[in-house]
């Protein structure tokens, strides 16, 4: 009880004590920490000073915390240790907890620099899913509670990563789900920007790690964002992105160690210039770049059937095979039949799965007939990307041209509307993204 009062009291002189300045309601804001943001205490307490920016700016706000960096590591080794086959409803309601923490951690923070906060649980907004526990999709966010608790002038702190099943269990999203919660809490709450704060300052042109003269990227289109968050650019989950790009939810990724106090007006410093990167529709972008970016995609392996008897439904069994043992096929190359007869098949999967693949063609072989299989991993795959493909000639013919003058051989290709990508030898992955980059005149200007 004494323990209790205590708390009120502070409660309440916090209140009388800090009252926070506050202009009239400008805009609704999603905040976003992933774990590296919102690491241990003096972290969370920086990454807060962002939303104190933000809410004396008037705006009302919902923070979506990831757990501290490792925690969810640590919760899925345990899970592992206590049975290595174990139901997946007890592991989410193992690994939803390190959210829990941060949320609570969070709030506590805000209260204590005088912003009225409370930490709300996926099930507690409800955050409503489907039973995929584990892999869980949000079906429904029921944002009544969260806009009455905005509208009373309180900063909500949600946990991301997860949500209540229909059976009432927890359910989790999947690794790195939380961008997931935040753009579907933005959706939902009919936010005006979703600001996902991270350990990089933004989307780059390619990983800079490969390729140092790569650029930060001011806008992107969701397209756009789509293809380099499948094609391994690890910024956000891919599924957050397909979610922003159907509810036209704008996104921002900036980084949480800017400082917090300097004076910004709607993403932008003093100067108007854009903080991180705005993911956005493209109409919002007025200087469309042909290439926007170069990625790789690493250990890539790829298979042909050889004389496949060419008849319709071959296509069908072949990658049936595939798909009962729940491999996934990247990209498929098919010969026509030149004879009529027979014809040839290519297509890749990741090197994990290579061996798995071989097996199950080969235990299929009654569903098609071929003359020869054979294979090899190692490759990579290489894309461009970039929305003014649609409207540009010879991207692909100059990308090939490219490569031919470093000497580089294709294996493979695939083009989409706003992307061409090629398999290469992974050996010669690095020169082929530094040439492309440069090529497209993405190098950064050296200062
Ligand atoms: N904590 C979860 C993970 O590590 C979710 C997230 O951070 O987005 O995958
Ligand atoms: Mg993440």
């Amino acid at each position: 009880m004494p323990a209790l009062c205590h708390l009120a009291l502070q409660i309440v002189l916090i209140n009388i004590l800090l009252p926070i300045e506050r202009k009239a309601v400008v805009a609704r804001l999603v905040i976003k920490f992933g774990g590296t943001s919102v690491a241990n205490v003096e972290k969370i307490r920086f990454a807060a000073r962002h939303v104190k920016r933000e809410f004396e700016a008037g705006h009302e706000i919902c923070v979506i915390v990831s757990a501290m960096a490792g925690t969810t590591n640590q919760l899925i080794k345990w899970a592992k240790e206590a049975a290595p086959i174990h139901d997946a409803r007890e592991y989410d309601a193992i690994v939803a907890s390190g959210e829990q923490i941060t949320a609570g951690l969070m709030a506590i923070i805000l209260s204590d620099m005088g912003i009225k906060a409370r930490s709300y649980s996926g099930w507690q907004v409800p955050i409503k899913t489907d039973e995929a526990h584990g892999a869980a999709r949000i079906v429904d966010i029921d944002a009544k509670n969260l806009l009455e608790t905005m509208a009373n002038n309180m900063v909500c702190v949600i946990t991301g990563f997860q949500g209540i099943a229909p059976s009432g269990r927890v359910a989790t999203l999947g690794r790195g789900g939380s961008d997931t919660s935040a753009v579907a809490v933005a959706a939902a709450i009919n936010a005006d920007r979703c600001d996902i704060y991270t350990d990089v300052d933004g989307v780059y042109t390619s990983d800079p790690r490969i390729v140092p003269k790569a650029r930060r990227l001011e806008k992107i289109s969701f397209e756009e964002m789509l293809e380099m968050a499948s094609l391994g650019a690890k910024v956000l989950q891919t599924r957050s992105v397909e979610l922003a790009m159907a509810h036209k939810v704008r996104l921002a990724v900036r980084s949480t160690f800017d400082d917090p106090d300097a004076k910004q007006n709607d993403f932008a410093n003093n100067d108007g210039k854009i903080l991180g990167t705005l993911v956005c529709d493209e109409d919002e972008i007025v200087e469309k770049q042909i290439v926007s970016g170069v990625t790789m995609v690493k250990g890539e392996a790829k298979i042909t059937l050889r004389g496949v008897k060419d008849h319709p439904g071959v296509a069908a069994s072949v990658f049936g095979a595939l798909a009962d043992e729940r491999i996934i096929v990247d990209m498929i190359v098919q010969n026509i039949a030149d004879d009529g007869k027979t014809t040839d098949i290519t297509f890749t999967v990741p090197d994990e799965e290579y061996e798995r693949a071989i097996k199950a063609l080969k235990a299929a072989s009654d569903r098609f007939e071929y003359d020869a299989i054979s294979g090899s991993k190692g490759s990579a795959k290489i894309s461009v990307i970039g929305v003014g493909m649609r409207s540009h000639a010879g991207v692909a013919s100059s990308m090939f041209k490219a490569l031919a003058d470093k000497g580089i051989n294709i294996q493979l290709i695939t083009t989409s509307e706003i992307k061409t990508s090629v398999l290469i030898d992974e050996e010669y992955g690095e020169l082929a993204v530094r040439s492309l980059h440069s090529f497209y005149g993405l190098d950064k200007e050296e200062n």
